[in-house]
């Protein structure tokens, strides 16, 4: 492609962002970051409290967050944050250690089982499930796997295994059919209490090439990256170091593709670009964020696009910092593995305390409001409730100082999956010079949007 191609990037979250550092790092600079809020980092939004950033979206990493580390890289930065630390309680509120044999003395056949289990996935994962944690889910539903390894040096691999189709299947008929139900007691902890979904309607693909073997295990031995400044700072210090900043406060109104051009109207002005590449929402299923239906609003939506994109569901995941009474601060980060069933929908599943060092900070709270055989649990109560179960925790509030439930999570049905909707939609990659790029074509966390911008650009450009 020729490399002086003007280029639109819409959204300045770590997806656009790094489609403009890895655009420039193969010589196309001659890009534009159009972000609609007046910041950058999307959902890595790291306000401030008390003279210190905390974490009302993205927290943390693991070492085999490559795309990140390109990023830390390319700005001469690093993960210097607070060392993470939690520990568990069950939903009335008594501190429980449900992985430690010597304190639950009835479990140890389980735990025992479960242990033999996790080996077993891990080996299973490696052999029988060959491909299934490259970036991106092309060909999975044919039984194909097609991308770039996670290692540091991403090699490209390819080859056919008919038993990926698997993937499609809700994670915890996954488990079951291969014959490892309990590893869910695992998975769930860094799944489902981070919004991610219930096992049981969400397709596995999503779940294990978020958490393959080695991130799990990360989770495990709470070997996690965080940043001092929150995950924000990464994405205003990439936005700082690339040759064009994301331009904030740019509002689209209209995207025309024709004559193998791109006009797209910025703030009532049109700018004439040869390609887009769209890392804001595609869709957004109901109307649910106010007048927001993601892309198809404002581009000449064709009939594939409309198509496929009205498959798109997303996560409720609700988000409310807190202040407490010094006596009621939490020592530590808490789980509530009670809550991480669809039957306690909308209850507080995990609290998050930052600073170690300090009480005088917020700390954060983390529920989820959708299931697909439930009703929603509406906005305001679902904080309410979480208010209850923090009292219940003996760690009530004080004062909320933040909130925000977001799109969260874009993602398809498993039936969608199996039926290829991801080959379809990388079958369209570049046809009306319009790449799409962000969370639904990975997962939704840093590391996975980020790669696969940096696949994107590997592919196309
Ligand atoms: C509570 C919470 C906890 C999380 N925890 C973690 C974690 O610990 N680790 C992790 O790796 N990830 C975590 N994530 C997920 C991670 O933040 C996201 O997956 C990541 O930010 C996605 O990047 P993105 O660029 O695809 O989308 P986003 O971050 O959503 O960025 C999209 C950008 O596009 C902009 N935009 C939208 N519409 C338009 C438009 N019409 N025109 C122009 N711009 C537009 C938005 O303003 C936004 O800046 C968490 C997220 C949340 C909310």
């Amino acid at each position: 492609m020729d490399k002086n191609i003007r280029i639109a990037i819409i959204g300045g979250g770590p997806a656009g962002l790094s489609a403009g550092m890895y655009l420039e790092q193969k010589g196309y600079t001659n890009y534009s970051i159009l972000e609609k809020s007046a910041r950058v980092g999307g959902k890595c939004w790291s306000p401030r409290y008390n003279g210190r950033r905390y974490e009302m979206g993205a927290i943390m990493g693991v070492p085999s967050y490559y795309a990140v580390e390109d990023v830390e890289k390319f700005c001469g930065i690093t993960h210097d944050g607070p060392k993470l630390n939690r520990n568990y309680k069950n939903s009335r509120g008594k501190v429980i250690e449900p992985f430690e044999p010597k304190k639950n003395l009835l479990k140890i056949p389980r735990l025992l089982k479960m242990k033999k289990q996790v080996k077993l996935f891990g080996e299973l994962l490696e052999t029988k499930y060959k491909g299934y944690d490259v970036n991106g889910h092309r060909g999975v539903a044919e039984g194909r796997y097609d991308g770039y390894a996670v290692t540091p040096g991403r090699e490209k691999v390819e080859g056919v295994n008919e038993n990926l189709k698997d993937l499609a299947l809700p994670f915890k008929t996954f488990c079951e059919k291969n014959g490892v139900e309990l590893v869910q007691d695992i998975w769930i902890g860094p799944y489902t209490s981070f919004g991610y979904g219930y096992f049981d309607e969400i397709p596995a693909a999503y779940v294990l090439k978020y958490l393959d073997f080695q991130t799990t295990m990360n989770f495990v031995k709470v070997n996690l990256w965080t940043w001092e400044q929150g995950t924000q700072w990464i994405w205003e210090q990439l936005n700082d170091h690339i040759m064009h900043p994301a331009r904030v406060n740019s509002e689209i109104s209209k995207v025309e593709r024709r004559d193998g051009k791109v006009f797209i109207t910025v703030n009532g002005k049109v700018e004439e670009y040869d390609k887009v590449i769209v890392t804001a929402p595609l869709y957004v299923a109901d109307g649910n964020m106010g007048n927001n239906n993601g892309m198809v609003d404002y581009f000449d939506a064709r009939e594939d696009e409309l198509e496929l994109f009205s498959k798109i569901d997303y996560e409720r995941y609700t988000v409310q910092a807190v202040t407490t009474e010094p006596k009621d601060h939490p020592e530590i980060s808490y789980y509530v593995f009670d809550n991480m069933v669809k039957e306690r929908l909308g209850h507080l599943m995990v609290y998050y305390r930052r600073w170690k060092d300090s009480i005088d900070q917020v700390i954060t709270t983390y529920a989820l409001r959708t299931h697909k055989d439930m009703e929603e649990v509406p906005y305001d109560k679902c904080n309410e409730m979480v208010l209850e179960d923090l009292k219940i925790m003996h760690n009530p509030a004080k004062e909320v100082v933040n909130a925000w439930s977001v799109y969260y999570f874009p993602h398809i049905s498993c039936e969608d999956y199996a039926a290829g909707w991801y080959d379809k939609v990388e079958a369209m990659q570049g046809k009306y010079d319009t790449f799409y790029a962000g969370e639904i074509m990975a997962f939704g966390d840093m590391d996975e949007t980020a790669e696969y911008s940096r696949e994107l650009v590997e592919r196309f450009f």
